[in-house]
Parts: C-alpha cells; structure tokens; sequence
C-alpha cells in the first residue's frame, strides 16, 4: 500500500448519504493501493492454462519457420506460365515431390515443377504454388497448366507471417488462454514462467449462520456465501483457503484474521461491516490493519471494508464484503476482483458491455450506482432486450441464478422508461 485507505477515506466512514462513496472513486482508491506480487514459478504449458504470463515472450524463431505449401498441387516458378501466351497451356516436368516433414532436396530449374502436399517446404527456385485442381496429370513425369494462373507468392505461407523472431508475441499480464498454450507450443517452448497463483483465504462471519449438510438450527441460515466466493475465486484463476464460518465473537474473528493474513495475499471476508452489526469484525479489521470502513452509493451492497492486514510483517490485502448474498457477489466482481488481477499482476479480463433496449419500467434512484440481474431477449427484428429477473432484494440468490447479465444503472441515471437503452454486462463464464 503506497497511502493509508483510512487516511484517504477519511471523509466516508461516518454520516449521512451523502457521505457515501461513488462506485468509481471506490474502484479506483482500491486499484491505486495494490501492488502486484513478484514471485513467479515456471510451468510446463498444460498447466499454464488461466495462468499470468510473467515476462512478455520474445519469439525466439520465425513461425513458421520456413516458406511452405498452403495447398495440395504443384510448385513451380511462376515466371514459366507468365511467359506463355493467354489461353495456352504449359507442360512442365515433374522434378520431385515435397510432402509435409520431407522437402524436395535440390533446386528447380525453368521448364520444372515439384508435386507438393500442403505444409510442405517450397523447393528452391519456386515461388508460387498451383492447386491440384488446375493441373492435368499427363504421366508420372509431366503435367500441363494453364498459362498465367500464377502470381509470384500464390498459396505460399510466408515464413515469420504468424510470429516474427524476436518480436513480442504475448504480453506479461496476459492470462494464457488454449489459444496461447498453442501458440507457445508453436515456439517450441514447452515450458513457460508465470506469476505465483494467488492465495485467497475467505471466511464468513455471523452467528445466525450453519454450514449445508445438517439440519438447520430456528432462527439460522445456511452460509452460501462460502460457496459462491470459493467459486468465483475458483472461476477467476486463484487458490482460495476456506477458513470456514467465524461467529460474531471478538476472539474467534482476531483469530481467523491472523490465521487469513498468514496463509493469503488477500482475505475476504462476508458480513459484519455494516455500521449496525456486531462491531467485532469492524473492530478487528481495524485493530490487526489499515482499514477503511466505506458505505459506497450503490445497491445492493452498501458497506465495504478495504484496506490491508499487517500482521508481523506479513501484508495481505483485505475485502470485507456485506453478507447479504448478491451484496457479496455484486462486491466481489465490481471491487475484489478486479483488485485481486492487479494483485496477481494480470490484466484483469474485461466484463463485456452491451447496450440492451429495457422492455419494462426500472424504478430507479439518483446519486446511486444500481446493478439489477436481468435476463437478454432478442427481438424478432434482432434487437437486444433486457428485463430483470424480477425481486431483486440483496438476499434473493435467486435473481441471480435466473439473471444471463447484470443491468448497470449509473449514479446519474434515474428511473428507466420502456424502450429506455440500458448497459447491460453479461454474466457468460462469470456466474
Ligand atoms: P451482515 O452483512 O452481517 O449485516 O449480514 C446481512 C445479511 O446477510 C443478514 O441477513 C445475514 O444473515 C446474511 N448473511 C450474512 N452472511 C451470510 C452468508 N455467509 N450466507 C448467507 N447469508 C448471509
Ligand atoms: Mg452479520
């Protein structure tokens, strides 16, 4: 942390509305604080798959590496069917065959052509490549083309068009994908240096709360939160440490703090950072770290607890996230995640936008930023719709596993009208 988060906030932890923090201006104090971790490990490719690339990749040959075939036909130099007259065929002796992994071992002089597979070096003295289908096979010996039917570097795959030596062919930060497992493969690197994973460790907090797989006790709920941080952390690319359900005891939560910020670079934890709760969690935060305690204008999830854990020299970055459900998980991707890339030092994946015409009334406040779970149509003109899911409470997981997309409503947008365009961010491989 390069400035206290308290120092900074010090104008939002108390008060009225009006003191609340702006969406944006939250995200961004968040992203200014973290630092990326440096330790880096090398993988063979598989499991590189979701990882952070460390250092941009210089390629370290051409690919591909060698002028080669892009069709099955005949090499030849294109310069012998210039020279005949439109109309008129030319026969050319077959020197030799190129095939994939076996070039044709010579050079080809004028009057000559060399049957060759796709993939295959072209021989020496070609510059283009004539398809199969264009060729009349005379005898094993000759084959008659048509005349001008090749330009110099027809069919011809370029050695260096995919990647160029020694240009950078992937970015540090990027999060390799199956398309760029292959594409190291094609360097022929079989092993590739990325960020260490990141270590998250999360807990939940409240009294009232059991874990699934028993009876549930009057007056309690089932602790989901667990589940859904473990999959989004999952889902994101990072190891999350479950330390399970904290109840609202001072003791109980110093401990997990302290157990969290020895195991993780960042902890999360859900519930009891509301100004009303059982202060326990709040005081903790603030007595193991660098806390802010912030109510953000937006809905769902209004409390937030940013800022860093410093036990003994040990640092981790920390999320105290509201525990009403969606609360958490609208929190976790607009704050924690984002936050937690930067930490593992990856770009973060962009949410993908869309604009979406609403097909219903969005009651709607000013001065707050709304996420509403919505679900797409598509009209039969081919237009993008949205409606919400309906209740949209901040404990109804419901609208969130009914939802294909979050409605963004900004600060400054008040009710929607029908027919109103809406941005819409789509949930495809988030949910
Ligand atoms: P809190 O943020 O602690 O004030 O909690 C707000 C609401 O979310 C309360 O109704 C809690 O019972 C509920 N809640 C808190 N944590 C969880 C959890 N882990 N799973 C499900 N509901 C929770
Ligand atoms: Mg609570």
């Amino acid at each position: 942390m390069q400035q206290s988060a308290s120092s900074r906030s010090a104008g939002t932890l108390t008060g009225s509305d009006e003191d609340s923090l702006a969406v944006a201006d939250a995200q961004r104090i968040i992203l200014n604080q973290v630092q990326p971790i440096v330790a880096t490990e090398i993988l063979a490719l598989k499991l590189a798959l979701g990882r952070v690339l460390a250092d941009d990749l210089v390629s370290p040959m051409n690919v591909p590496a060698a002028d080669n075939s892009a069709m099955d036909g005949y090499a030849l130099r294109s310069i012998d069917l210039q020279a005949a007259k439109p109309g008129s065929t030319v026969t050319l002796k077959i020197a030799g065959h190129a095939f994939a992994g076996h070039a044709f071992d010579g050079t080809v002089n004028a009057g000559h052509c060399v049957r060759i597979m796709t993939g295959a070096v072209i021989p020496q003295g070609c510059d283009a490549v004539l398809p199969q289908e264009l060729a009349q096979r005379l005898n094993d010996h000759t084959v008659e083309l048509p005349a001008q039917s090749g330009q110099p570097g027809l069919n011809i795959r370029r050695a260096g068009e995919d990647l160029l030596l020694g240009q950078a062919a992937l970015k540090q930060g990027r999060l390799l994908s199956p398309a760029d497992l292959g594409l190291i493969a094609s360097l022929g690197l079989a092993e590739v240096v990325v960020k260490r994973k990141l270590r998250v460790a999360h807990f939940s907090t409240g009294d009232e709360l059991q874990s699934a797989g028993q009876p549930l006790d009057e007056g309690h709920v089932f602790d989901s939160n667990r589940y859904t941080l473990h999959g989004m952390l999952v889902r994101a690319g990072f190891e999350p440490i479950d330390l399970g359900l904290v109840k609202d005891d001072p003791a109980a939560i110093e401990a997990a703090l302290l157990q969290a910020c020895a195991q993780a670079d960042a902890v999360i934890t859900s519930g009891g950072v509301s100004a009303g709760d059982a202060d326990y969690t709040r005081q903790m935060m603030a007595r193991l770290g660098d806390v802010a305690f912030w109510k953000i204008a937006m809905r769902p999830g209004r409390p937030l607890a940013f800022g860093t854990l410093d036990v003994n020299g040990k640092r981790a970055i920390l999320f105290g996230l509201p525990g009403n459900p969606v609360a958490t998980m609208v929190s976790f991707y607009f704050f924690a995640r984002p936050a937690l890339y930067a930490l593992a030092g990856a770009q973060a994946p962009e949410l993908t936008t869309v604009r979406a015409i609403s097909e219903a009334d969005i009651p709607k406040k000013l001065g707050r930023t709304e996420f509403q779970r919505g679900q797409l149509t598509r009209s039969s003109s081919g237009e993008l719709g949205v409606r919400t899911t309906g209740a949209q409470g901040s404990g109804i997981l419901s609208s969130m596993t009914e939802a294909d997309c979050m409605i963004i409503l900004s600060n400054d947008q008040d009710t929607v009208r029908t027919g109103d365009m809406v941005d819409v961010v789509l949930f495809d491989g988030l949910i």
